[in-house]
């Protein structure tokens, strides 16, 4: 019988699952749809963009960034990260580039992993593909007769040059798009459809992710946090938008130093939800419109798992509905990793979870059967949001690694004082 764990995508998630896999002896290959690795810093992010998390949370533990990268890395260096990370623990060999995956299916022996330009047959799938990639864009600004990019297409910022320029969105992607073209457009207009919490990145001379990993209750973070954007910005409403009445962490948060001080420059003008377009015009909820060029919808992505016939994975409101937020139900060797949104840089729990998917993989082939449902009475399937408390999620990894050693450990106990037969 083969055994072969296949690996879907060679992001963060991808290469830290095959280096965990490797370090366990494991036959590993992972199949990349680009000609590169990276993910999302290989193909989703412009040229300036930086990253809101820090090195620290955002490195594998045991892997820190260079010194001389920046406190927030610039896209291009974490690129360059995941380059010597592979380098580091020898992943070169087992990626497959320009594999993209077209299917998954069960069999008796395992799964057959069909992708461009061949197939596999594999004992285990992780499925590694991220949620940044199937780009989400409002039915209602489709037909704007102006340039319509998503933000994941805005890989230069080139397109806004001189240009009359209206971002869609107010999370991370929207901000960091308001910001980067107000540098170079001739009008940035910001449309926040829904009120938002605009958080500071840096607290004091820390990163604000780096606050957020403190043993401090949840409650108490937000606290901190609301207090420190009141301190730093002063109300919303000073610059045109409104104070949510969710609590903080209800969505992920936004982080920027900058964006409601280019706001208060007037590099850039907020507007409420666009209610429609016609040609170039573009008309906003409050009844102002105006004309423009170039409309980005930094308006978020959907997960996705398109090789996956017959509803193998299960999405409740967009969010697959899994075991221990790793195991798909009803299944035996087939995991996914990295769907969930942090808040915290995606390394420090990218490291220990694929850790954790590698015992899990690893105590299955011991017991001979689907490790979801041995657990499902204990922790049935279900489709969390993917909002994820950080210092909670790493403390459930350690304590899932420990329960895991525990139960080999007894298990081992048990066979070798069993009488021979
Ligand atoms: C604008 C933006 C800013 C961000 N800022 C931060 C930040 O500051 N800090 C942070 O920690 N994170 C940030 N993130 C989140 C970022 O997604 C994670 O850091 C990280 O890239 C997630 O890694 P991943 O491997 O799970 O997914 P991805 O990086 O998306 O990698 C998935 C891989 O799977 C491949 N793939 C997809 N489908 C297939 C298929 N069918 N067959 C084969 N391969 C496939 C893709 O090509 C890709 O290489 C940001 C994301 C965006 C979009």
């Amino acid at each position: 019988m083969i055994r072969r764990v296949v690996v879907i995508g060679a992001g963060f998630s991808g290469l830290a699952m095959a280096r965990a896999l490797r370090r366990r002896g494991d036959d590993v290959v992972v199949l990349e749809a680009a000609e590169g690795l990276g993910g999302n810093w290989f193909h989703g992010v412009h040229e300036e963009l930086r990253l809101i998390t820090s090195k620290r949370t955002t490195a594998f533990p045991d892997f820190p960034f260079a010194e001389s990268v920046p406190l927030f890395p610039a896209g291009r260096d974490v690129l360059a990260y995941l380059g010597m990370y592979a380098d580091a623990f020898h992943l070169n060999d087992v990626i497959r580039y320009q594999c993209a995956v077209e299917s998954v299916e069960p069999t008796s022996r395992g799964f057959v992993v069909r992708h461009r330009g061949g197939s596999l047959e594999a004992s285990e799938v992780v499925v590694a593909n991220g949620h940044h990639w199937k780009p989400r864009i409002p039915e209602n600004v489709r037909g704007f007769a102006g340039t319509l990019l998503h933000a994941k297409a805005l890989r230069s910022l080139e397109v806004c040059s001189t240009k009359r320029v209206v971002i869609l969105g107010s999370g991370n992607a929207g901000v960091d798009a308001v910001v980067a073209a107000s540098k170079r457009a001739s009008f940035v207009g910001w449309s926040v459809a829904e009120p938002t919490w605009i958080f500071p990145k840096t607290i004091g001379k820390r990163a604000t992710v780096d606050w957020l990993q403190l043993p401090v209750p949840v409650r108490a973070q937000e606290w901190l946090l609301v207090r420190e954007s009141l301190r730093r910005f002063g109300p919303l409403e000073s610059y045109g938008l409104v104070t949510p009445r969710h609590r903080p962490f209800a969505r992920h948060p936004t982080l920027s130093d900058e964006v409601l001080a280019v706001v208060r420059s007037g590099a850039a003008h907020t507007f409420p939800a666009v209610s429609g377009v016609s040609g170039h015009r573009v008309t906003f909820a409050d009844g102002r419109s105006i004309d423009v060029d170039v409309l980005v919808a930094a308006t978020g992505y959907d997960v996705a798992f398109p090789f996956f016939s017959g509803g193998l994975v299960q999405l409740d409101g967009g969010v697959p509905r899994l075991v221990l937020g790793t195991m798909v139900p009803g299944q035996r060797g087939l995991y996914v990793l990295g769907l969930g949104q942090p808040r915290s840089g995606a390394g420090s729990l990218l490291g220990p979870g694929a850790e954790l998917v590698a015992e899990f993989i690893a105590l299955e082939r011991r017991i001979g059967r689907s490790l979801a449902d041995s657990l499902a009475p204990f922790s049935p399937a279900s489709a969390d949001s993917l909002l994820v408390d950080a210092r909670s999620l790493r403390v459930r990894i350690a304590m899932g690694r420990a329960f895991l050693r525990l139960f080999a450990s007894l298990k081992n106990r048990a066979a070798s004082s069993a009488p021979l037969a």
